[in-house]
């Protein structure tokens, strides 16, 4: 399975994203310039959730 190996502007660390996911096509056609793992976007969901209650 092919993937790359990306930094996350959020914890600066390296994930890798798989072939056939979102990111990866994102990654690929440079149509975003950040991107974040697993974890960091999990938590910005919750945060931005947290926020739209406040
Ligand atoms: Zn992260």
């Amino acid at each position: 399975m092919f993937y790359y190996e990306v930094l996350c502007y959020n914890c600066k660390k390296i994930f890798k994203v798989y072939e056939g996911s979102l990111k990866y096509k994102q990654f690929k056609e440079r149509k975003n310039k950040i991107f974040c793992c697993e974890d960091c976007s999990h938590k910005i969901r919750i945060d931005a959730i947290k926020n739209f209650f406040r």
